[in-house]
């Protein structure tokens, strides 16, 4: 049995990671750069059908033809969602950039330190989220991706949690057992659950305060895994 420090593998989005309101910051750049004026709620109308075409197709876009393929198609649908006024005034291919602009992404205040103080305690660690292939660039712009030693999205394995396959690649690609490891994520049925198929212990990651599923261990925030150094070890 080795003694050395379990890894560490967390989710990315509410984990790591998040992302401001986007419709305000639409409504704003559809103004500014298309000359476009809709309301707050037409915003968040087009975003809400944007997000969840996003959602249902994320996992096509593997490498940078089909991410660029799958965001003109986002583009279309935001478009199609506007009042026509606004959706007769633009086209999806002008919208691509503006789309991406509206989301942006930062990590949480506390993300990095405790990346590097897990590191600094010898643990490897790995990012494992349902994500397209632009994950990395996400992790690099929120300055988080040096920080970890493997990221493995579902687009670029093809499996997505709550299959336990994408932290079991993790695991292999860090070369750690999966006994002494845990998942850290914020969603209950994809993240406690990919972590109990895996074997692996489940931290779940409760911003809100909400009452984790029973037997979960729950931190409110990432520093959560530095407070109880005889919890994780
Ligand atoms: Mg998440």
């Amino acid at each position: 049995m080795s003694a050395a420090p379990g890894a560490v593998l967390l989710d990315a989005l509410g984990t790591l990671v998040t992302f401001a309101p986007p419709a305000p910051r639409l409504r704003a750049l559809l103004a500014e750069r298309h000359g476009v004026g809709v309301t707050l709620d037409e915003a968040q109308a087009a975003m809400r059908a944007e997000i969840a075409h996003y959602r249902r197709h994320h996992d096509r876009a593997v490498d940078a033809a089909s991410l660029a393929a799958l965001r003109r198609e986002c583009a279309a649908v935001l478009r199609d969602a506007l009042p026509p006024a606004a959706r007769d005034a633009v086209s999806a291919d002008a919208l691509v950039p503006t789309l991406l602009d509206a989301i942006a992404f930062s990590a949480y205040p506390e993300a990095a330190e405790v990346l590097d103080a897990l590191r600094g305690r010898g643990h490897p660690l790995a990012v494992v989220s349902n994500w397209d292939v632009s994950l990395h660039g996400v992790l690099r712009d929120t300055g988080l991706a040096g920080r970890v030693d493997v990221v493995v999205t579902s687009a670029e394995l093809g499996a997505a949690k709550p299959d336990p396959a994408p932290l079991r690649a993790a695991l292999r690609a860090l070369g750690a057992p999966a006994a002494g490891a845990r998942h850290v994520g914020d969603t209950p049925s994809e993240d406690v659950a990919a972590a109990r198929a895996a074997g692996v212990e489940p931290v779940l990651v409760v911003r809100d305060g909400a009452a984790p599923p029973p037997g979960v261990r729950a931190i409110r925030d990432l520093r959560g895994l530095l407070d109880a150094p005889a919890a994780l070890r």
